[in-house]
């Protein structure tokens, strides 16, 4: 098990709840929220999302107080190359989403719910029209799919040129199936990450690459654990947070030893606000390694009712205690 980074040494941290809308629905959501903590090595994210509860949770706090209690490990590097985010919204939408970003690879969502294969060939397509043949696409099916409508989907969608597909399938028993049968690379993301000890996941059968996120995982440090245990080359993606969290994620991709591929950080881009007057936005298709300051606290604070229930939320997982 992973204990939290900061575990038995949490001081009393200063608690902000913020909430910004979202531009597109995306994972099922059109706001996000969540409580940023100040303590002495700086601004914390804890915003597991609301599906989360207490024990799940614990991990997401771990990496709060991490941040806002150790601070980081050194950076490798002075920027992150990172893809431009495409939810499931129509081929025009996702062409021009594409060509704002300046980014060169782009992570597409298919198998939304309501939405048919045809509609995410288009997506695919218009983003790779917008590309051109030398940028990278992967894509995200968040489980969705069993081994055989994955197999057809990513036979189809590959003829487009795909990077990797991030989880199609739900269990590692899937992906080790799927991944015998198609020739793109399978990415690992929540069979790692909603497992009770990420670093015993077995994935030499089932992925090619392994997806970190920071919150899910415990933080900077439990996800470098997470890398070094897999062995894989690794993607670091965030967790929907605002620039607060997302300057977790760049920490952790800044301190990998290698960074192979392109991390799923960019996804300010998806708000429509942001805690901070210099949110963490792309420039040049990459991230620079810095920590911006929450100086918009009080215009994107949480109404009365969203700010109390995540204070309930924070005090029930620190006061849980134990191991993650
Ligand atoms: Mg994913």
């Amino acid at each position: 098990m992973i204990a939290p980074a900061a575990g038995g040494a949490e001081p009393a941290l200063v608690a902000h709840v913020y909430r910004v809308p979202l531009r597109t629905r995306f994972r099922g959501i059109d706001v996000r929220d969540g409580v940023l903590v100040h303590g002495p090595a700086g601004w914390g994210e804890f915003s597991p999302f609301w599906d989360y509860d207490v024990a799940e949770s614990r991990r997401w706090w771990g990496a709060a107080a991490e941040a806002a209690v150790l601070g980081w490990p050194a950076p490798l590097r002075t920027s992150v190359p990172v893809n431009v985010t495409v939810p499931a919204v129509g081929p025009e939408r996702a062409h021009a989403i594409v060509t704002a970003s300046g980014c060169r690879t782009a992570k597409v969502k298919v198998a939304e719910p309501g939405q048919s294969p045809a509609e995410d060939l288009a997506r695919v397509e218009a983003v790779r029209d917008a590309l051109g043949p030398d940028g990278a696409i992967r894509v995200d099916a968040n489980a969705a799919w069993d081994v055989d409508t994955a197999v057809s989907r990513l036979r189809e969608l590959d003829r487009v040129g795909l990077e990797y597909a991030e989880q199609p399938c739900p269990t590692l028993t899937d992906l080790a199936a799927l991944r015998r049968r198609v020739d793109v690379r399978i990415a690992a993301d929540e069979v790692v990450r909603r497992s009770a000890d990420p670093r015993r996941v077995d994935l030499r059968e089932a992925a090619d690459v392994v997806v970190l996120k920071v919150q899910p995982l415990g933080g900077v440090r439990a996800a470098l654990e997470v890398a070094e245990a897999h062995g894989l080359p690794c993607v670091v993606s965030s967790a929907l947070e605002s620039s607060v969290g997302i300057a977790a994620g760049v920490a952790l991709a800044a301190a990998l030893p290698d960074l192979p591929f392109a991390c799923g950080l960019a996804t300010i881009a998806l708000f429509t606000d942001d805690v901070s007057t210099e949110p963490l936005l792309p420039v040049g298709g990459a991230l620079p390694v810095r920590r911006p300051a929450p100086d918009r606290l009080a215009e994107v604070a949480a109404d009365p009712g969203t700010d109390r229930r995540w204070r309930e939320r924070l005090a029930a997982v620190r006061s849980a205690g134990g191991a993650a």
